[in-house]
């Protein structure tokens, strides 16, 4: 009865979107004990919008977006995306940015009209050697009320802090339930601030966060968790996940994601749905019986 109950399974998932790439496949989902999900993109819209423009004495609200913005123009980051739509909706003229370096999971630097501008997480400013001083406070309020606070230095000197926000995907509550009826833990794994994730994590039921983690850093991770053999999968969306996703024991992909993280992926789910991530692993399970 193998070869039907693969077929029952798969076929079965193809219909609500859940498309298992392969017989073993569908046999890991249902011994998966841990499941580790991507915060943007994943278990968020990854849809970020700029919520507020916190500026010290160095620099107005409008100065201090323009720099930003054009710094971010040269990035392709979501959050730099968001901060350019925010500064164009407000009309602020684009400036010319030189000497662009990105710096992944860090953010970007620049020099714009002669000054050097940084936009990015605090271990961006640490690498800069910029103290946030007043700042500091602000960018705390920003990230326990569950915004990403991107930081900007000018010329060395903290100048602002840019909040962005990320709605979660409005079943990522009922997904990570779902998972723990099923007896599965969940980690949320990001590179974003703690206390950003933290407040985020609350919010949708995850108790382990796993935050803070440079891009290359993820499938480590993972491969941490998996000690002891935990049977491990890895929901993602993004480039960065592609190396987390090929190190899960099952790499699970949003299917509104990268080509890359499609690529990679032992599943796909079609419709983007954190809840048919728990439907993968009833599925699985269900032809698991089936077979013996
Ligand atoms: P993630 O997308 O999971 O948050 P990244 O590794 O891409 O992970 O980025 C980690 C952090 O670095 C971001 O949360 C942000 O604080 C900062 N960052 C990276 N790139 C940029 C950028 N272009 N502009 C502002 N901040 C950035
Ligand atoms: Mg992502």
């Amino acid at each position: 009865a193998t070869p039907t109950a693969i077929m029952v399974g798969t076929g079965l998932g193809a219909r609500r979107g859940v498309l298992f790439k392969n017989a073993m496949a569908l046999e890991t989902s249902a011994r998966v004990q841990v499941v580790v999900m991507d915060k943007t993109g994943t278990l968020t819209k990854g849809e970020p919008e700029v919520t507020d423009v916190v500026v010290g004495d160095t620099v107005t609200q409008e100065e201090l977006l323009r720099l930003v913005a054009a710094v971010e123009r040269e990035s392709e980051h979501p959050l730099a995306e968001a901060i350019v739509r925010h500064a164009g909706d407000l009309g602020l003229e684009p400036r010319r940015a030189e000497r662009f370096e990105n710096v992944p999971g860090h953010g970007a630097v620049a020099e714009v009209g002669g000054r050097k501008v940084a936009v990015g997480n605090r271990r961006l400013m640490e690498r800069e050697g910029v103290p946030l001083g007043k700042l500091a406070g602000r960018r705390q309020e920003l990230a326990e009320g569950g915004r990403t606070a991107v930081m900007v230095a000018v010329d060395g000197t903290a100048a602002g802090v840019v909040g962005i926000a990320d709605a979660a995907r409005e079943t990522s509550p009922a997904a990570v339930a779902a998972l723990h009826e099923l007896g599965v833990e969940v980690v949320m794994l990001t590179g974003d601030n703690a206390a950003t994730a933290e407040r985020i994590a609350r919010q949708l039921g995850i108790d382990t966060v796993i935050a803070e983690v440079l891009p290359g850093d993820k499938a480590a991770k993972v491969a941490e968790l998996q000690g002891g053999g935990r049977k491990v999968a890895m929901v993602g969306d993004g480039v960065n996940d592609a190396p987390a996703l090929a190190r899960a024991d099952l790499g699970i992909a949003i299917g509104a994601g990268t080509d890359v993280a499609i690529e990679t992926a032992d599943v796909v789910l079609m419709r983007s749905d954190p809840l048919d991530v728990p439907t993968a692993l009833r599925i699985g399970r269900g032809t698991l019986r089936k077979m013996r």
